[in-house]
């Protein structure tokens, strides 16, 4: 059943709106990272309203944006209770009518320093699909969010129609994965290698990951092979009322140690460190499938004017690589880095070849590089792998 604006109205003029708090916890640690706010409708009989009933009435006026303003004071309040140390953050969702509000950061500023808080305690969480059609003013709007101290969080990632190429322009903090991206209990190869391939993708645009609607242990499970920040879902917690999630906090300040992220010894955390740091030492990292002709780049920050597709066919990436060398190094470039030939020295024993040449650069002037070649044994096939690393050197 759903309610009309006015009934709404008149619940949010009687204070009959609220709002319930469902935890976040760390994938890994499993320790108590925040809440999300989610309003409720509480008639005076005590009966509970999932938002499901009255909010898509409200997003039809500016009714709803009174809803969330109303919500996020309440998480205000909520976190002034708190008063503990370390607070834990709250997100709020606001709906797409905020975008075109001029002077939302400077809103929000103000009640947010009304309670006289730090201004990262408050998450702002926009939805996916309010971003289409949107998105000049978008870019503005959150910016504008972030440079007044709050986070921005994607909401929904997933459940619509994800463009991985937006997300990678919008400057948000955090993406909400969508419980519809594991409905298959990420008992499914290709739901695994989506979820993997996005998680990934987020951390590296340095964007945070909560995977929202977490229900099974199976799921849990793999979601801690993932690179994932945060879990949110009934396995671990429904949302509840403000007391009980007060409570809760409390519970968790008197186990306030911190882990040490060493200490857990998770490949996924101990390979992303590592990788960190081979994308900043190697500005070009490329994988290759010699045997199949197709190579994929994983890596190409500043390394040369010249763009370059990022995969598709070896060949023609040697061929593309060699044009931009100097005359008197392409030959020798192009036969190194030949695939049969590469296949061969394969064959023979070789485990590693290198080559340093001298690359155009952007300023039209020659820098010499310097180009590793990794063969790199694996257990799922017989095909025959390489890891390219490419290194601008200092000038002679
Ligand atoms: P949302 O922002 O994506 O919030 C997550 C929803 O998923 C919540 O539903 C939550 O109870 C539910 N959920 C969490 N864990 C699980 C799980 O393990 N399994 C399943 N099946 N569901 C889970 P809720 O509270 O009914 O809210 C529904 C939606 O209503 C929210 O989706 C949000 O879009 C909207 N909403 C809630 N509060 C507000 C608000 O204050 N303002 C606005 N504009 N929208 C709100
Ligand atoms: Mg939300
Ligand atoms: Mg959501």
């Amino acid at each position: 059943m759903s309610y009309s604006a006015e009934e709404i109205r008149a619940a949010l003029e009687n204070n009959e709106l609220t709002a319930y708090y469902q935890p976040q916890y760390d994938t890994l640690t499993n320790r108590l990272k925040g809440a999300e706010a989610l309003v409720r409708w509480i008639k005076p009989d005590g009966t509970v309203i999932s938002p499901f009933h009255f909010i898509p009435v409200a997003e039809e006026s500016d009714l709803i944006m009174e809803i969330d303003w109303y919500v996020t004071e309440f998480a205000c309040k909520t976190l002034e209770k708190q008063n503990l140390m370390p607070q834990f953050p709250i997100s709020v969702n606001f709906s797409r009518r905020h975008i075109l509000e001029d002077d939302f950061a400077e809103r929000l500023t103000a009640l947010v320093d009304k309670y006289d808080l730090p201004h990262p305690l408050l998450e702002v969480e926009i939805t996916e699909s309010a971003m289409v059609g949107n998105e000049d003013r978008l870019l503005g709007w959150i910016i504008s969010i972030r440079k007044a101290g709050f986070t921005v969080a994607i909401d929904d990632f997933g459940s619509g129609l994800s463009s991985l190429q937006f997300v990678k322009d919008v400057p948000a903090d955090v993406l909400k994965i969508d419980k519809s991206l594991f409905s298959r209990n990420c008992e499914d190869e290709k739901e695994r290698i989506v979820l993997e391939s996005i998680f990934s993708f987020a951390h590296r645009l340095r964007m945070k990951t909560v995977a929202e609607g977490v229900e099974t242990k199976e799921q849990l499970a793999f979601l801690r092979t993932c690179d994932c920040s945060k879990i949110q879902g009934f396995l671990l917690a429904k949302p509840m009322t403000e007391e009980a999630y007060l409570d809760l906090c409390r519970t968790y300040k008197l186990a306030d140690e911190q882990t040490d992220i060493l200490q857990l010894q998770n490949p996924t955390v101990a390979s992303n460190l590592l990788l960190e740091v081979i994308f900043r030492r190697y500005p070009l990292v490329i994988f290759t499938n010699l045997t199949r002709n197709t190579f994929y780049m994983m890596a190409y920050q500043d390394f040369t004017r010249t763009t370059c597709p990022s995969t598709g066919v070896f060949d023609e990436l040697i061929v593309h690589g060699s044009a931009s060398m100097h005359p008197d190094d392409r030959e020798l470039f192009a036969s190194t880095f030949d695939r049969k030939r590469l296949l061969e020295d394969y064959k023979s024993g070789m485990r590693e070849k290198r080559l340093i040449t001298r690359q155009l650069g952007d300023d039209g002037i020659y820098r010499r590089v310097e180009t590793f070649d990794y063969f790199v044994d694996n257990n799922s096939s017989d095909d025959v792998l390489a890891i390219t690393l490419c290194e601008n050197l200092p000038d002679e």
